[in-house]
């Protein structure tokens, strides 16, 4: 890396010298290829036994239903509230591996998108029932992309509204179509986005520095992923916000 400073001048303005500084990144560089592969190795690692504890949960979950055992069925329905979150933590690592290795892949399938908003409001509001998504649907259209990755973006996006407003604000997710793309938003009433941070927000590892500073939770993988999910699909991710006001954030997604 070579940073060049302007050139010190005397005061008629005639140039005295220049500091040209070299710096080597090639640590620095390695230390993020380092810590991406340990990432990847540890949640490679912890994804069998993840599997295998949701699979028991599910089967003593089913257990308790028959038995009629409230109690159990409750704490039980919660772990697995609990289990899901990590589930979508670890994926979230393993897709940043699989974008760094050039992996990622699209697995293209036909669903409708107000199908899919509303079972994934459906499930957010399930893990956080104190909340309340408005939803207003589109026209019922039928996209081709993977929706699997397109549930990812939204779930991401319903659940920085949720974590990042206060508790009971209002959250609303909406869906427009015209003849080329479908839009969809999903807006809070937050703390908002300062335009600085605005420019930032979709890099890896981002979280703006109030939030780390609260102990929200998260990595700031989320949004990175979001965006390249949306890119990969050839569509646009962008937000709109006002400190203290709350936040829109929006993606469109070509109809052919
Ligand atoms: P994470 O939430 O895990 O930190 P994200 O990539 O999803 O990671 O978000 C990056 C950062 O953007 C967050 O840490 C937060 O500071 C900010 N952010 C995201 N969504 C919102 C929102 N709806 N309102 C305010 N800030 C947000």
């Amino acid at each position: 890396q070579v940073i060049t400073l302007p050139a010190v001048r005397q005061t008629d303005g005639e140039i005295e010298g220049a500091i040209i500084v070299f710096s080597d990144i090639t640590e620095k560089k390695l230390d993020v290829i380092r810590m991406s592969d340990f990432i990847a190795m540890v949640s490679h690692e912890l994804k069998t036994p993840l599997t295998s504890v949701q699979g028991y949960v599910q089967i003593v979950m089913a257990r308790a239903r028959s038995a009629k055992d409230a109690f159990a069925a409750g704490a039980l329905d919660k772990a697995n509230i609990q289990l899901k979150k990590m589930n979508a933590l670890i994926n979230g690592f393993l897709n940043v591996a699989q974008l760094d290795a050039g992996k990622i892949h699209l697995d293209k399938s036909p669903f409708e998108i107000n199908t899919l908003i509303a079972e994934i409001v459906e499930e957010t509001m399930l893990a956080d029932p104190a909340r309340n998504i408005e939803s207003s649907p589109c026209f019922p259209t039928t996209l081709l992309a993977d929706k699997e990755k397109i549930a990812q973006v939204i779930g991401n996006l319903l659940g920085n509204a949720i974590k990042y407003s206060a508790h009971g604000s209002r959250v609303n997710i909406g869906c427009q179509v015209d003849p080329l793309a479908i839009q969809v938003v999903v807006t809070d009433c937050g703390r908002g986005i300062s335009p600085k941070d605005r420019e930032k927000l979709f890099d890896r590892y981002y979280r703006v520095d109030n939030v780390t500073g609260e102990s929200i939770s998260g990595f700031g993988l989320g949004l990175y992923l979001s965006a390249e999910i949306i890119k990969r699909h050839q569509g646009e991710i962008w937000v709109e916000s006002e400190v203290g006001k709350g936040s829109a954030f929006y993606f469109k997604l070509p109809r052919l």
